[in-house]
């Protein structure tokens, strides 16, 4: 509907009121008129209409001056004011768009908790959201844990008024009213030893900050574990190839293997296969849930040489009359 009455008469200001002075004066005229105080009064709604939206407009510098030299055509042509009011309450936490008695923002928005004799009725405490962090991490950082140094953007409680939206000077200048600035920060991160892709860590209240006093809410840093060159996995069991010589499948052998905490020694038996796979209890990776640690398996693969001379070649023909062995006929 439209609404053309002259915001400075709305308020009943002069035109070269002060900032403070129309704050004041919307202050005075809200608490009178404010659907909280006025249940069912529609007058008293539309008044207090009237009065927010001049003031909206006042009270921001750049919307003043569109006012000051066009008059109302200044948001009349090609200016929305759904949209106006959507930015305000984005803006403010509190406007028209906002859920709540009668569709406004409870009077401890408007006095900033300052205004406590119907603050009681206003707008109750809510928590914050959640917030998400996807965090690749290597496969040793996964399997042996690790800090990490974040750098979110995110929400948090005005630094300079506190989370209230205004100072003693009026609207709080860092934030604009609305009681909370967009920043970087940089949070240090314990990822613990055996996360694994998808697993979720929990850093309780450093979500976004909660409303009217409420909790802030969690941030879940949600894990994916990076393929790696040497090591695989499967929750807590790693499991990876090694290379060994004929003569070591045949006679057997004391090899190194890698694992996640350094070397090992492994004892490939006499008479080892290719293929083959042995387990070294309690090498693999912490248990995220429960004690103890998963076991690393290991795959043997027989390399053959395929450069060999003459000389081997005898030997190995020889080696093969003397043992006589058939696999396909054994
Ligand atoms: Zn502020």
């Amino acid at each position: 509907m439209p609404r053309l009455k002259d915001y400075y008469d709305v308020l009943g200001v002069q035109k070269n009121a002060s900032p403070q002075e129309i704050k004041k004066v919307y202050r005075k005229l809200a608490r009178k008129y404010h659907p909280d105080v006025n249940p069912g009064d529609k007058a008293a709604e539309e008044r207090f209409k009237e009065i927010s939206e001049a003031y909206h407009v006042l009270i921001d510098p750049e919307a003043r001056q569109k006012y000051d030299t066009m008059g109302h055509r200044a948001f009349a042509d090609g200016f929305d004011f759904t949209s106006f009011w959507d930015r305000v309450a984005r803006e403010t936490g509190f406007g028209f768009s906002r859920a709540g008695p009668g569709g406004f923002g409870g009077l401890e928005d408007l006095f900033g908790g300052a205004f406590s004799g119907f603050q009681a009725q206003a707008r109750a405490s809510q928590r914050g959201s959640d917030l998400t962090y996807n965090l690749e991490v290597d496969f040793m950082e996964a399997a042996r844990g690790t800090t990490r140094h974040l750098n979110l953007e995110k929400e948090s409680l005005c630094g300079s008024c506190g989370g209230a939206g205004q100072t003693g000077a009026g609207v709080c200048g860092a934030c604009y009213g609305r009681g909370r600035t967009k920043e970087a920060q940089r949070i240090n991160v314990k990822i613990p030893a055996g996360v694994d892709t998808g697993s979720k860590i929990r850093l309780r209240g450093k979500g976004e900050p909660g409303l009217n006093g409420g909790p802030p809410g969690d941030l879940y840093i949600i894990t994916r574990v990076k393929p790696d060159p040497v090591f695989a996995r499967q929750g807590a069991d790693v499991f990876v190839t090694v290379q060994i010589t004929v003569g070591e499948a045949v006679a057997g052998a004391k090899v190194k293997v890698p694992t996640i905490d350094a070397q090992a020694n492994m004892t490939i038996p006499p008479g080892t296969q290719g293929g083959q796979k042995f387990r070294l209890r309690g090498k693999g990776i912490k248990k995220l849930k429960g004690s103890g640690r998963g076991d690393q398996y290991v795959t043997v693969h027989v390399t053959i040489p395929s450069d060999l001379d003459e000389r081997s070649k005898e030997i190995i023909k020889e080696f093969e009359e003397r043992t006589a062995f058939d696999p396909r006929n054994s």
